[in-house]
């Protein structure tokens, strides 16, 4: 894998937890989080996926720097092996969405969405319940990033009346680790579809960020200024957007 790892720091102490920050050769940016357990019996590196963590044992005298390289590395490894444990276990029916919540209704005779309050939505899944848990998967993914496509483009069309820097496209991605990225050059941005579990006000910074990009292609204060002509409210939004997991739809 040609990945490269760009950053490492403490997130935890006591046991250590650690974040990595990695580039794809893709070009798209990851998190790898992991424990740290040091034991003055153990001779080598191992690494365990427990209940969604990464553990990793580790002799007493190893540094820091070869431990994260070996997490590091297993990370492809660990994509998969997480993706196999998800396949097969039971598909869970709530998830986050708009800044409320979408409960999933299965056994339904045709897809169908209805908003029961400002935060609660249900999706109708023509999907029987004995399904495997693989294919119920596929099935809302597939729902959830049509909705997403729409709702994201609705915000995406509203904040564009509110720029001088319009962006010529957008474009929904499936990337994990990050919710927005643009292309100056092309002058288009591209949206996480995953941005759909969160709230309308946090959707529209996100765009904000990246329109502004078009104009400031850094995180400059000039940067700054561009995004809060468009989004005043900016600083509490990006504040929010760091608190939720990026691994918002987890196993779709
Ligand atoms: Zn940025």
């Amino acid at each position: 894998m040609s990945s490269r790892l760009l950053s490492a720091k403490i997130i935890e102490q006591h046991p250590v937890k650690r974040d990595l920050t990695g580039l794809t050769d893709e070009g798209e940016k990851f998190s790898l989080v992991y424990r740290l357990k040091r034991h003055a019996q153990s001779r080598r590196l191992t690494l365990r996926l427990l209940d969604d963590e990464v553990v990793v044992t580790a002799p007493v005298w190893a540094p820091l720097t070869t431990i994260d390289r070996f997490v590091f590395d297993q990370w492809e490894w660990l994509q998969n092996k997480k993706k196999t444990i998800s396949d097969a276990s039971p598909f869970p029916l709530s998830f986050p969405f708009r800044g409320g919540r979408v409960r999933i209704e299965l056994n339904a005779t045709a897809a169908a969405w209805r908003q029961l309050s400002e935060t609660l939505w249900v999706l109708r899944v023509p999907v029987s319940e004995s399904a495997c848990p693989k294919v119920i998967r596929q099935e809302v993914g597939t729902l959830l990033r049509l909705e997403a496509r729409r709702v994201l483009g609705e915000r995406f069309e509203q904040i564009q009346k509110k720029v001088s820097q319009k962006a010529t496209c957008w474009r929904l991605s499936s990337a994990r680790g990050r919710w927005g990225s643009c292309n100056p050059r092309l002058k288009s941005i591209n949206l996480a579809w995953r941005l759909v579990g969160c709230s309308d006000e946090v959707i529209d910074y996100v765009i904000a960020h990246e329109l502004a990009h078009l104009r400031e292609a850094n995180h400059s204060e000039n940067f700054w200024r561009e995004v809060e002509k468009i989004d005043p409210l900016y600083r509490e939004h990006e504040r929010r957007i760091k608190q939720i997991r990026s691994e918002m739809f987890p196993g779709l």
